[in-house]
């Protein structure tokens, strides 16, 4: 429908007061240029010389119904003339809606609703909840994954950007989940990859202390690490292992909930409960800033006559969780969750297979849903990728020229180290995945460039 109208002088205007005043996360400022965007709607953005882009990232992997949708901008407009703000210890319709339909959603008896700002926010108090449940100090937490930018998440998370925030008085000990393409334990199946990380884990668990183990959590289906689908029977086992050793049980689902798996919930791909779930991002896709924690009625009990030690002045925003209510009843009504399992299992997953096989950067192409990853080497035979782990500046040159192509073809890329992880909206179309899949060709064909 819409026709850009492009204005280059405007782009300027805003990229200049972003340089002189915008600090950015994650970067060194003096080095970055980040596109001045004019508009967005569904699929799509476009910056003001009217280039438009398919977003195979969903932003950061959280417009889950795409950008725009009329729907819930129409409910955040209402919400705003009707009640914009109002504080935690009331109870609100928004709020209770929301809540309601979340608790509805989540497995098991997960239906208490404590809300955050976002994701690194409900991953905090997730974690405050099970030491003060527990009484316990410490929390186990995988490499290869990441939890969030606040302090606690960022010395959880199990990437290189803990290094320069780790407190190491934090409680946290990492082990390694499973992930065969590169596995650490020596595995050449699923089975026994999943049966040596079950084994690992109970050992650190043995070696740690059960007694002093507050949680193990990890991501349903890690996503900024890669997009390691567990094998079937992993999540199994570590709830079973947490049962046994009294330790409560946390899945975060900040990137892999609301639909992005092809169930609204990546836990019910396993079948799997936990006693926390967090969530944030595609819970109202991103519109208004939302997360939160759903808690179990065994953890929610803990604090019925004692007082929880925790909260936020925006916690249960009305008009975050208005926008959460219309995104949900949208995708409920348009089938956003089995459009996503749907185009997966028939566009996406075979359209990367059939790329993986003719272009020989490609070394694992893995997913589910709208959530995929495609692992890029130098060399098939060895696995070496296609950049050094943590590659940065000209040791980062053939991903750099990878997205670059990308760009030049339309597509905005998620990239991430030695990957490109294919995360378009979850209501996004054949047609569109499949204009994805052609520019993504086209940028493999210059990642090949960089193979032996
Ligand atoms: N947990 C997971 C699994 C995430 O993917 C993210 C963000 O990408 C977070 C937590 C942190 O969420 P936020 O950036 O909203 O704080």
């Amino acid at each position: 429908g819409m026709t850009p109208q492009p204005s280059p002088e405007a782009g300027a205007a805003v990229k200049a007061a972003d340089r002189a005043h915008v600090f950015h996360s994650w970067s060194a400022q003096d080095l970055i240029d980040p596109l001045a965007v004019a508009g967005a709607e569904g699929s799509y953005f476009w910056d003001y010389d009217g280039t438009r882009y398919l977003d195979f990232t969903s932003g950061l992997v959280f417009t889950n119904i795409g950008y725009q949708h009329p729907k819930v901008v129409a409910a955040i407009q209402e919400q705003a003339a009707k009640l914009t703000t109002f504080a935690p210890a009331f109870a609100v319709e928004a709020r209770s809606e929301a809540a309601r339909l979340i608790a509805e959603r989540t497995p098991g008896d997960l239906d208490k609703i404590f809300f955050t700002n976002g994701g690194a926010d409900a991953v905090e108090h997730a974690v405050r909840m099970a030491r003060l449940h527990t009484g316990r100090p410490k929390v186990l937490a995988a490499y290869r994954s990441y939890h969030g930018g606040t302090q606690q998440a960022i010395n959880i998370t199990g990437d290189p950007r803990r290094w320069a925030n780790d407190s190491a008085t934090n409680g946290v000990v990492h082990f390694w989940a499973p992930f065969l393409y590169r596995s650490r334990f020596y595995a050449e199946t699923e089975e026994q990859e999943c049966a040596r990380a079950l084994e690992h884990l109970e050992t650190t668990i043995a070696f740690e202390g059960p007694g002093t183990i507050a949680a193990i959590i990890l991501e349903t289906v890690p996503g900024t690490a890669g997009i390691m689908v567990p094998p079937p029977g992993y999540l199994a086992g570590v709830r079973k292992l947490c049962d046994k050793y009294g330790i409560v049980f946390v899945l975060d689902e900040v990137m892999a909930g609301f639909g992005r798996t092809g169930e609204w919930f990546a836990a019910d791909l396993f079948g799997v409960t936990p006693d926390l779930m967090t969530f944030a991002k595609g819970v109202n896709s991103g519109y208004v800033p939302l997360g939160g924690v759903a808690l179990s009625q065994k953890i929610a009990d803990t604090f019925g006559k004692r007082p929880y030690p925790g909260g936020l002045t925006y916690s249960g925003h009305p008009l975050a969780c208005a926008a959460a209510v219309a995104t949900i009843n949208v995708m409920a009504q348009e089938g956003v969750v089995e459009n996503a399992k749907r185009l997966g299992e028939t566009v996406l997953g075979p359209g990367l297979a059939e790329l993986a096989a003719r272009h020989p950067s490609v070394g694992e192409v893995r997913g589910v849903g709208m959530f995929w990853a495609l692992e890029l080497v130098k060399d098939r035979e060895t696995r070496e990728p296609l950049v050094p782990y943590n590659a940065a500046g000209e040791a980062n040159a053939p991903m750099a020229a990878f997205a670059a192509a990308a760009k030049k073809n339309g597509l905005w890329p998620f990239v991430n180290m030695n990957r490109t992880h294919v995360v378009p909206p979850c209501n996004a179309t054949e047609a569109e995945l499949k204009a994805g899949l052609a520019a993504l060709d086209a940028a493999l064909s210059v990642a090949d460039e960089h193979t032996v």
